[in-house]
């Protein structure tokens, strides 16, 4: 048999990528650290299927990736009963300035082929009664997913069209060397078992961890490697499952670190509202989320609950006055890996696109996967799926 392709990372973007692979009769491997998949960013987002609005320019990855993935997904789960909502979703604008933004991502979404039509505050009311706002935009092509029933929908097709594809969970590298004959030798933790792996080729889809993977393994001087700067969202959920009829979005912040706090409703009718904007110390981002000395660090927790959530209250008030925040409950964070901070001087900013680098030979690095990162996953599974292919052929 041919050495594996082994994908690091068990996540939506890593399950794509090995699925993609399979069904193109490429032997690989899906390893990560977890006990088991789809547990990190994966299973803590909107799960909302984008349109392609959100990205630095038209051409940029975030924007075409969005659109062909959303497109990808929706076939897909169409074929294999995987549930997905097309909600549509409303963009509401309550000031003057809002309402030159709503009018930009109008243009905007007309140029990407999106159609979002205007509407007044009365027919915002007529989708979903209880939105107040001047005006609003709503775009019918969005939807939401069961982020897990897809996530399993592909492992399985992957291993049903490539028996000899495996996962490996609780598994991490611990060393690399190059193989002269093209490809990796790795060394393979998995609990107390230690064990060695070949490797035809080599893609980074840690996530989080994805730069401080990559340079703890190829041996990167601190500070010299790539970086994330981690941006947390939290969420909560709400009692009443009929405050809200579909998505709903204000502006999304101006500093780009999130999408605003809005209310969106999963495939089982459960209403959960955020996330919000919390740059993380910027330490963080050098170390990814095991310290320097190896310990691990609770990242996913919630400090000073009670001021997020009025802050939440008093954001979502502005298109849902009649919000009652007894209702409201804290569920959880996720974190955005951002390749750039606001504070960062603009000519330091590396970019604020997915970037996907085969940045060693038969090394492939993924970075800054944040959303719409769900919605293009099986188009980035196909980009990566796609270079190995036009590598490995041509030697
Ligand atoms: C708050 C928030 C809201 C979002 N909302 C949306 C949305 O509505 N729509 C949308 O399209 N996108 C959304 N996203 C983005 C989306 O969730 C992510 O882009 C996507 O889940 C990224 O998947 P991933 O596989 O890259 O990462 P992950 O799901 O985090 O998977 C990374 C995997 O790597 C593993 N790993 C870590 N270190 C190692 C290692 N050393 N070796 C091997 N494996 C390792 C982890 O255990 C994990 O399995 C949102 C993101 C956030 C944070």
């Amino acid at each position: 048999m041919d050495k594996p392709v082994i994908v690091l990372g068990g996540g939506i973007v890593g399950i794509s990528i090995f699925r993609y692979l399979a069904l193109a009769s490429i032997p690989a491997h899906l390893l990560t650290v977890s006990p088991t998949l789809y547990t990190t960013l994966t299973s803590r987002n909107s799960a909302v299927l984008h349109t392609g609005m959100h990205g630095p320019s038209q051409t940029s990855n975030k924007v075409k990736w969005c659109k062909e993935g959303r497109e990808m997904i929706e076939d897909f789960a169409r074929a294999k009963g995987v549930r997905l909502e097309k909600t549509g979703k409303i963009m509401v604008a309550n000031d003057e300035d809002g309402e030159r933004r709503l009018e930009e991502f109008r243009s905007l979404g007309e140029a990407l082929g999106v159609s979002p039509l205007s509407l007044t505050s009365s027919k915002v009311a007529s989708f979903s009664p209880n939105v107040s706002c001047l005006s609003g935009l709503l775009f019918p092509t969005t939807s939401v997913v069961d982020v897990q029933g897809l996530c399993q929908a592909l492992e399985l097709d992957a291993r049903s069209n490539s028996p000899d594809s495996h996962v490996l969970t609780n598994a991490k590298v611990t060393s690399l060397s190059q193989d002269p004959t093209g490809g990796y030798d790795l060394t393979v933790r998995q609990g107390d078992a230690t064990y060695d792996l070949s490797a035809s080729f080599v893609v980074n889809s840690a996530g989080l961890d994805a730069p401080s993977l990559y340079s703890s393994l190829f041996q990167v001087p601190s500070g010299e490697g790539p970086r994330h700067f981690f941006c947390k969202g939290h969420y909560y959920g709400y009692q009443d499952r009929n405050i809200i009829d579909l998505p709903v979005y204000p502006l999304p912040t101006k500093d780009g670190g999130g999408l605003g706090i809005h209310g969106t409703k999963t495939v089982d009718g459960d209403v959960v509202f955020g996330p919000n904007v919390e740059w993380m110390d910027e330490d963080v981002g050098i170390h990814g989320l095991t310290r320097p000395d190896g310990t691990e660090r609770d990242y996913w927790g919630v400090d000073n609950e009670a001021d997020i959530k009025e802050a939440f209250v008093e954001s979502i008030k502005l298109y849902l006055p009649t919000l009652n925040p007894d209702k409201l409950s804290y569920s959880h964070c996720g974190i955005r890996p951002k390749l750039s901070h606001p504070n960062m001087k603009e000519e330091y900013v590396r970019q604020h696109d997915f970037y996907v680098g085969e940045d060693k030979d038969r090394w492939i690095n993924l970075f800054g996967i944040e959303s719409p990162g769900l919605t293009s996953s099986m188009k980035i599974g196909q980009v990566v799926g796609d270079m190995i292919k036009e590598r490995l052929r041509n030697g």
